[in-house]
């Protein structure tokens, strides 16, 4: 049982990261998971591979029940060989096609509709709902999982933000300009942080980070002593 929650997971703590993109999220969640022995789900790669499947069937986003048929029925999971995580959707390896920018500004507005964020919500609880799992997304502590252990709310300025995703792009032959990329990175966080449904936003019990100027492995220390340090408290040191 967790004092901080007082609810039993056997497995251990819920943790939630949430935060804008290209505030490092993925690769601070990746660690800490890989170091506590948790596992790591990202919720964004969820809606990612929604995103792909609409496009490719050519839904319009007005299509509610379009895009409710498309969000059932694609069947997503996550395949982790050799330290890499691959993300199948309906047995498809969608991994690279699910992070090219015209994908990542199409999920934005995809991830706004009610019908789509229901179906994957129930499948992040149920992927959650026995603990030692750290989730990553933009509602995880606000909606996902309000009662989880642990809450980070990690965050960085824009600038260093659509730095680090342009050299991700760039990494991958994506032709796109650093000035560009910051404004879609701006843009996506705009229509994140204002749209109706689980908008991003800092829980109020969530720890801010915010990573401006701090290396991986400074911002990977801190956030894991404050889990260990509740572990401790919680009586469970796995
Ligand atoms: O984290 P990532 O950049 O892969 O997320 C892609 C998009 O998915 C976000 O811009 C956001 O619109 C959506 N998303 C969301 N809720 C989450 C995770 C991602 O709405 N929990």
């Amino acid at each position: 049982m967790s004092k901080a929650t007082g609810v039993f997971r056997p497995n251990g703590f819920v943790i939630a990261i949430d935060g804008p993109s290209g505030a490092g999220k993925s690769t601070i969640t990746k660690l800490l998971a890989e170091r506590l022995g948790y596992l790591h789900i990202d919720t964004g790669a969820m809606f990612r591979a929604i995103a792909l499947a609409v496009k490719r069937a050519g839904i319009s986003l007005d299509d509610e029940e379009g895009l409710a048929r498309i969000s059932r029925g694609v069947s997503i999971a996550f395949e982790r060989t050799n330290g890499c995580c691959r993300v199948l959707a309906n047995g498809e390896d969608v991994s690279a096609a699910i992070r090219t920018p015209e994908i990542s500004q199409l999920t934005s507005l995809v991830s706004s509709k009610k019908v789509v964020r229901d179906q994957l919500l129930t499948l992040q609880r149920e992927l959650g709902r026995d603990g030692g799992v750290i989730l990553e997304g933009r509602d995880i502590g606000t909606v996902v999982f309000p009662n989880a252990e642990v809450k980070f709310f990690l965050s960085a300025s824009a600038e260093e933000r659509g730095k680090r995703r342009f050299l991700e792009l760039q990494a991958k032959g994506e032709r796109i300009t650093l000035a560009e990329t910051i404004a879609a990175v701006i843009k996506r966080d705009d229509q994140d942080a204002q749209r109706e449904h689980a908008p991003l936003c800092k829980a109020d019990d969530a720890i801010a980070i915010d990573s401006t100027g701090l290396s991986i492995k400074e911002v990977l220390a801190g956030m894991e002593q404050i889990v260990r340090d509740r572990l401790k408290v919680a009586g469970d040191r796995r």
